[in-house]
């Protein structure tokens, strides 16, 4: 859902010329720039910026922020896909874009980062656990060493004591040192269990941060993770690999007539007959919203969507109720889009094209799959303009 509307999204002359690239000088004014030259053109792109900036927030009747312009700002320079692609989405489907979607949008956007930030200083927590654990047991294994070489020591100056005092000393220093290492050597033990502990602990925040908590899902950032890797495993093995991205039908109706805990056991029902394709080779997460992304190895684009396609009619034949109030919920209906990944090339191109999909999956009745079409795959101004 990434193709513009030109009267509200990004406009490509008026981007093209925000860029640059005006019209063209005839060849007889192609004459080198002189200074002045240069700062007029400087001070005409910045009008031209400034203009797109203001169309955009006129266009969505915005009202002028420092938020309202920084987000026009990273809209039509591009500089912050998600928004770029979040907007794109709003504007294909003829919604407006407010100041609450916005917020809204921005602060799923914003957990992400956070998510993201936990993420790496888990990383780097765990890398620095290692390291420790890995010292601490060198240093247990070098203390361990010593002791039993200490402990011979001592030994052999026991059998020699009445050699004289000055040996039988040392054997005293010796003793003294043997009780430390034993000591030193308890406490490395100690240190390594601990380490052991916190590996633990830090496993289950990884796991705790990678799954979404209302579906048990793995979340968008754990899939991304999971969709590279397929996706490289699938090259080498030369199998097949799609990608489907499925939206509950009007969920937002369901959340006004039954609220938002109905709407989230909703959510979760729907995630679970979702779940029920995971295996191996068919990974299931929840995107965000109501969104969900499933990545099937192994199966064509038909049988992909043959298999989604089940799913779908299994769930609308369904009849929910509210069990809180034993209202009924009504027909509960996803639509997906499917892309094959290796027709389009990589992993971001397939989400982008089975986001298209979906979109005609919606704009065709919803309660649908619709197939990514060549078309789908392209980049996105050669897509909107063919
Ligand atoms: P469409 O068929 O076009 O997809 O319509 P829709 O109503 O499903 O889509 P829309 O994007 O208008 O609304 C999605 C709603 O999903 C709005 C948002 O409040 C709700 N939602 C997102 N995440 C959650 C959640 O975790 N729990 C609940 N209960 N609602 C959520
Ligand atoms: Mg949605
Ligand atoms: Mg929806």
């Amino acid at each position: 859902m990434t193709a513009h509307d030109p009267s509200l999204g990004r406009s490509p002359s008026g981007l093209l010329g925000w860029l640059g690239f005006g019209p063209r000088r005839s060849d007889s004014t192609a004459v080198a720039d002189t200074g002045e030259d240069q700062i007029n053109r400087r001070e005409n792109l910045r009008l031209c910026q400034l203009d797109e900036v203001a169309r955009f927030l006129a266009a969505h009747q915005l009202e002028v922020s420092a938020a309202t312009l920084t987000i026009g700002w990273n809209y039509l320079t591009g500089a912050d896909s998600q928004l770029v692609r979040a907007i794109d989405r709003q504007v294909q489907a003829r919604k407006q874009v407010t100041l609450e979607w916005l917020d809204e949008e921005l602060g799923r956007n914003g957990r992400a980062d956070e998510v993201a930030a936990l993420a790496d200083l888990m990383q780097r927590l765990e890398n620095s656990i290692d390291e420790f654990g890995k010292t601490s047991r060198d240093a247990h294994t070098a203390t361990s060493e010593y002791h039993t070489a200490l402990e011979g020591h001592v030994n052999e100056l026991e059998q020699v004591t009445r050699a004289g005092e000055v040996i039988s000393d040392l054997a005293n220093i010796a003793k003294v040192m043997l009780r430390r290492t034993r000591d030193i050597e308890k406490q490395m033990l100690r240190s390594e269990a601990q380490t052991r502990a916190l590996r633990r602990r830090l496993d289950e925040a990884r796991r705790s941060a990678e799954e979404d908590h209302l579906t048990g899902l793995p979340n968008r950032r754990a899939f991304e993770a999971v969709f590279e890797e397929q996706f490289r495993q699938a090259r080498a093995a030369t199998e097949p690999l799609c990608l489907a991205f499925c939206d509950i039908d009007h969920f937002k109706k369901i959340n006004d007539l039954h609220g938002h805990d109905a709407g989230d056991r909703v959510l979760k029902l729907v995630a679970d007959s979702l779940a029920r394709l995971s295996n191996d080779h068919c990974h299931v997460a929840r995107h965000g919203g109501e969104e969900f992304v499933v990545l099937l190895r192994g199966e064509t684009l038909e049988q992909a969507r043959a298999q989604l396609d089940h799913l779908r009619e299994q769930l609308a034949a369904r009849r929910l109720v509210n069990r809180a109030n034993d209202k009924p919920f009504g027909q509960v209906t996803f639509s997906a889009g499917v892309a094959d990944v290796f027709a389009c090339g990589d992993p971001r191109t397939a989400l982008r094209a089975a986001d298209m999909a979906l979109y005609r999956a919606k704009q065709d009745g919803r309660n649908r799959i619709c197939e990514a079409t060549a078309e789908d795959c392209l980049p996105p101004q050669l897509g909107a303009a063919a």
